[in-house]
Formats: C-alpha cells, structure tokens, sequence
C-alpha cells in the first residue's frame, strides 16, 4: 500500500519552476533517502507534501485522502500524519526541551496535558536526553537540539516522518547521534523521506534513492545500484563530486 502518492507535481515561484510532473510513491514503512544538489527542490518538495507549499498542478495523496487546499479539516488531518525535522532545528528558545516537546499535542490536538507530559517524557528518554529535559535550546548542543525537534515531531503521534537535512548543520562529531535517532525509527518501521548529503546513512538506512537534479526525479532505485552502479551520467557525476 502507497503511503503517499505525489502525482504530476508541479510548483512554482513567479517566473521559476521549481519542479515539473514529478511522481513520488512512498510504501508504508519504507525509507527513502533524497539526495541531489543545492536548488534542485528537494526542500520544496518535502514542503510541498506537508502543506508547507502549495503545489500549483497535480496531487497528493496521503493514506488515500487527497490534500485539497479548499478542505481545511482535510488538510489538518493529513498534515498531522507527517512530523517535519528541519536543518536548523526551529525550536521555540522560550520554552524547554520538554515544553517544547509538549506544545503541539496540547495546542493542536487538545490531548490532555498529563497524557502528553508522560509521552514526551519518554520520547526525551527514547532520544538519550533523559537529562535534558528543563533544559532551554540555547543550553543544548546542535545535536542535542536536533534530538529535541525529532522527539518534538514524534510527539503528534506521526505516521510519516520528513526530514529535511537534519545533519547539515551539525558540528561533524554531532552527526552520528542524529542519525542513530533516525537510524532506530527505520528499524521500527517509520515510513520516512530522508532528504540528506550523509551517503553512508543513505545506503545504510534508505530502502530506496531518488536523486534528484534540476527539479527532476533523474533515477531512483535501491542504494546498492544508485551508489555502486548508476545508470545515469548526471548521477554519476554529483556522486563524484560529493563522495
Ligand atoms: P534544495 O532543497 O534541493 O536545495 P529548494 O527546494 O530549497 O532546493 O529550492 C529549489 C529552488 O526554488 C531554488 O532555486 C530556490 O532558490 C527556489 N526557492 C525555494 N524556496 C523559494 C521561495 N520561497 N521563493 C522563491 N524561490 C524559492
Ligand atoms: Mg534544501
């Protein structure tokens, strides 16, 4: 079963088109890594599937339920399904790690603060920082705080999870502690869209690539093949230039 279907996208800003009918099925549980070069719309796609963006032509399907932009309820109902990690982390500073944790289910959802307390506890625990939950952002490491924001998306209870380079703007030595967080919900059956320069991770965790160029799917298939054997000379190259 398709978790997502993305069919014919296309979008735009003004004159530039970002990406044109692209299609992008996703199979519940499955991990696909996004790579490609700087403006290739990779971000803008993931924003896309999420409501971030509006898509200017084609669909979306999420759990079979189309994101219709005139269908408000809809529209809340398939972007909670999807817990977004960004590069810079965007946690509120104001609040703690576990504040920030408990915010949206309180605020969106209306779960009942005791309920959400004791998840956010655990998600805190789940992410190693059990010892940081009164903690303010400022006082946390990049990697820490990037642990904060997954525990954060994990907290809305998501059926898809997006992230956005959640690495690229560690310090080198503070990748390996995100990516183990990541690493541990692929193996409990997350379905995940990865958009990531960490090649290791990619083929150690993706279940599938897309490599993406100029706003065009260019080839997308196991991590064996796109890594060790691709078709594409486009591929090819970036690869080159990046591994
Ligand atoms: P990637 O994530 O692959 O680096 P992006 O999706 O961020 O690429 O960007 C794709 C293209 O869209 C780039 O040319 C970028 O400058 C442009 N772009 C992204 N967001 C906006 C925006 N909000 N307004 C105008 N142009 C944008
Ligand atoms: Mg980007």
């Amino acid at each position: 079963m398709n978790i997502i279907e993305a069919q014919q996208l296309t979008k735009r800003f003004g004159q530039l088109t970002v990406f044109e009918n692209i299609n992008v099925n996703v199979k519940k549980g499955e991990v696909v890594a996004i790579i490609g070069p700087s403006g290739s719309g990779k971000s803008t796609f993931l924003r896309c599937l999420n409501n971030l963006e509006e898509i200017d032509e084609g669909s979306v399907y999420v759990e079979n339920q189309k994101l219709d932009y005139k269908n408000k309820k809809a529209l809340k109902e398939i972007t909670t399904k999807m817990g977004m990690v960004f590069q810079n982390f965007n946690l509120f500073p104001h609040m703690t790690a576990l504040e920030n944790v408990m915010a949206a289910p309180i605020t969106v959802k209306k779960e009942p603060k005791g309920e959400v307390m004791e998840r956010a506890k655990g998600l805190l625990k789940k992410v190693g920082l059990e010892d940081k939950m009164d903690s303010y952002p400022a006082k946390l490491s990049g990697g820490q705080k990037q642990r904060v924001a997954i525990a954060r998306a994990l907290a809305m209870k998501p059926d898809i999870m997006l992230f956005d380079e959640p690495t690229s703007a560690l310090d080198p030595e503070l990748v390996g502690e995100v990516l183990n967080v990541i690493k541990d919900l692929a193996n409990e059956g997350m379905t995940m869209l990865v958009v990531t320069h960490e090649m290791g991770f990619a083929k150690e965790v993706a279940d599938r690539v897309i490599f993406m160029d100029g706003g065009k799917i260019v080839e997308e298939d196991i991590p064996e093949n796109i890594f060790s054997n691709p078709k594409e000379q486009r591929t090819k190259m970036f690869l080159e230039k990046i591994l």
